[in-house]
C-alpha cells in the first residue's frame, strides 16, 4: 500500500481554523524536487517492477489483439497489478470497437517455380474466396509509384509495393513504408487491382512478415491486403526478373464489428492540484502474432514502474499522475480513425486539465534525449530535469518535442496538450516490430531499468513542480 500523508491529521485538525487557506503546504523548494528526482533514478536502477510487469503480461496473457477476450484478461490482469502496487484509483474504460480476427492465410508462386512464401494479412484486410484468388504480380518501388498507376490500369492483378525500409536510431525510416502499408490497398483498389502485398515495414532480414494496421479507404474494408517477409518480397522481385509472376493468395479473417476495447486508468492523487494530471501513456493491446513485449509491454512496464517509485514516497506529489493503458492502438476502424483508447479518453470531461503528456511505445531501447514543451525551454526545471538524467545517459535537448507518442496524438489535437518527447535508441526496434519475434527475451532488463530511471524523474518533477507547460514559451535572450 502506498504511505498516506503523515501530514493528513494536521491539515484536518488546522482547517478548522479562520486562515485555513495559510495551511496550503508550500511547494517543495526546486533543489528539494531535484534531490528526490535523483532518489527515484537510483532507485529505478535497481528495481524490478517493469520487468515483472513485462514479465507477467507476455507470459500469463500473450498476444492480446485489440477488441478480443484476451485484450479483455489483459486489462484485468493489469488493473489487478496496479492495485497490488498501491495507487490510489484503478478503473477499466470500456468503448465499443471494431474488432479485426486472422484466420488461415498462404501465399503461393505458381508456374515453373512453384513454391510458399511467408506473407500475414494486414489488418483490416477483407478475406479472399475461400479457394484464394490467383493473379499476376506487378511490382512498383514505392505508395507514390503505384499511386501514379492510372486508374484501371492494375484490373485483375496483385499489385506489390516493394519499398525497403532504411534502419535509423530514431526509428524514421518507418514513416514512408508504414505509409505504404495504410495508403497502398486504397491506391490498389482504385487502380484496379484484385489485391494488395507489400515488403514488410521492417529493417530484419528473417523470414518473418510485419504485420500492422492498414487504412479502411472510403470507410469500407480494403481488398485483401498482406505483408511478405523481407526474404520472400526478394525472392518475387528476382522471380519478376525472369518472366511474369503469378502467385495464389488466400486471406481469411473475420470482422466483429460489436467487439469492446479497454482502457486501463490508475492514479495517484494530487495532493495540492489532483485536477491537474501528468499522464504517462502505453499501449496494452498488441498484433496477434508475438506476444508485444517489445510492442508494447514494454511501454506499459516502462510507465508502471515509474509511478510505483512515486507511489511508494512518504508523499504524494502535489499534482495527480495517472497512467493510461491504452486499448486499441495498434488497429484501425472502419469509417473512423484508429487510436480509439486515446480518442475515448481524450473525451472525457477532465481530459483538458491534463498538464503534460507522454507515451512510452517505442521498446526497451535507451532513452538517449528528451525534449519538453516549448514552454519548458530554457527553465530551471528543464535544466534540473537534465541534470538528474544525465548520469542515465540521457540528454536533455532544448528543441521543443513534437509529439508525445501515437494515443497522445488526439490530446493535443482536442486539447492542445503538452507533449513531451523521450527519445529512446530505436536501431533494433523494427527488426521484431509486429512480427511473431516479438517476445520477452528480446527485453534488456537494464536498458529496461534506464527507461523507468528517466521517466519517474520527469514524472515526479512535472507533477511536484508548479511548471505551466502551457505558458508561452521563455522568449530568447535579445542582443
Ligand atoms: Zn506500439
Amino acid at each position: 500500500m502506498m504511505k498516506r500523508s503523515t501530514l493528513l491529521p494536521l491539515l484536518i485538525a488546522l482547517s478548522a481554523a479562520p486562515a485555513a487557506a495559510q495551511v496550503r503546504e508550500a511547494p517543495s523548494a526546486p533543489a528539494e524536487i531535484e534531490r528526490t528526482a535523483a532518489q527515484l533514478r537510483d532507485r529505478a536502477l535497481t528495481d524490478a517492477t517493469a520487468y515483472d510487469f513485462v514479465e507477467g503480461l507476455t507470459t500469463e496473457i500473450g498476444p492480446r489483439l485489440a477488441g478480443t477476450p484476451a485484450e479483455r484478461r489483459a486489462a484485468e490482469w493489469s488493473a489487478a497489478r496496479l492495485r497490488r502496487l498501491g495507487f490510489d484509483r484503478v478503473a477499466i474504460e470500456d468503448f465499443p470497437l471494431a474488432a479485426w480476427v486472422r484466420g488461415a492465410e498462404e501465399g503461393t508462386i505458381l508456374g515453373a517455380s512453384p513454391q510458399r512464401v511467408e506473407l500475414d494479412a494486414l489488418g483490416g484486410s477483407s478475406s479472399t474466396p475461400l479457394g484464394g484468388i490467383e493473379a499476376e504480380v506487378v511490382i512498383f518501388p514505392s505508395l507514390e509509384a503505384l499511386a501514379a498507376a492510372p486508374d484501371g490500369s492494375l484490373r485483375g492483378k496483385i499489385a506489390m509495393v516493394n519499398r525497403r525500409m532504411t534502419r535509423v536510431q530514431t526509428g524514421q525510416g518507418y514513416g514512408p513504408v508504414a505509409a505504404a502499408r495504410s495508403g497502398g490497398p486504397g491506391q490498389a483498389a482504385r487502380a484496379g487491382a484484385v489485391a494488395f502485398i507489400m515488403r514488410s515495414a521492417g529493417t530484419d532480414s528473417h523470414r518473418f512478415p510485419h504485420t500492422g494496421a492498414t487504412a479502411y479507404p472510403d470507410g469500407r474494408q480494403p481488398i485483401p491486403s498482406a505483408a511478405l517477409s523481407n526474404p520472400d518480397a526478394d525472392q518475387i522481385e528476382r522471380l519478376a526478373r525472369r518472366g511474369p509472376v503469378r502467385m495464389r493468395l488466400v486471406l481469411n479473417s473475420t470482422l466483429q464489428p460489436a467487439s469492446r476495447s479497454q482502457n486501463v486508468v490508475a492514479e495517484i492523487r494530487g495532493r495540492e492540484r489532483p485536477d491537474e494530471v501528468v499522464l504517462l501513456g502505453c499501449h496494452l493491446d498488441s498484433w496477434d502474432q508475438g506476444t508485444g513485449a517489445i510492442d508494447d509491454a514494454a511501454g506499459c512496464g516502462i510507465v508502471t514502474g515509474a509511478a510505483k517509485l512515486i507511489a511508494d514516497l512518504p508523499r504524494n506529489p502535489r499534482r495527480t499522475i495517472r497512467v493510461v493503458l491504452f486499448g486499441a492502438e495498434e488497429v484501425s476502424q472502419p469509417g473512423g480513425q484508429g487510436l480509439a483508447g486515446a480518442r475515448f479518453h481524450a473525451a472525457r470531461a477532465d481530459a483538458p486539465r491534463i498538464v503534460i503528456a507522454s507515451e512510452s511505445d517505442f521498446g526497451a531501447g535507451r532513452i538517449y534525449s528528451m525534449q519538453l514543451p516549448a514552454a519548458a525551454a530554457n527553465t530551471e526545471f528543464m535544466r534540473g530535469l537534465g541534470r538528474v538524467i544525465l548520469p542515465t545517459g540521457a540528454l536533455m535537448d532544448s528543441t521543443p518535442a513534437r509529439g508525445g507518442g501515437p494515443d497522445i496524438g488526439p490530446f493535443v489535437a482536442a486539447h492542445g496538450t503538452p507533449a513531451a518527447t523521450l527519445q529512446q535508441d530505436g536501431t533494433d526496434y523494427f527488426d521484431l516490430h509486429h512480427t511473431p519475434d516479438d517476445t520477452l527475451d528480446k527485453i534488456d532488463p537494464d536498458a529496461l531499468k534506464q527507461n523507468v530511471a528517466v521517466w519517474a524523474a520527469f514524472a515526479w518533477m512535472a507533477a511536484e513542480s508548479g511548471v505551466d507547460f502551457r505558458a508561452a514559451p521563455t522568449p530568447a535572450p535579445t542582443r
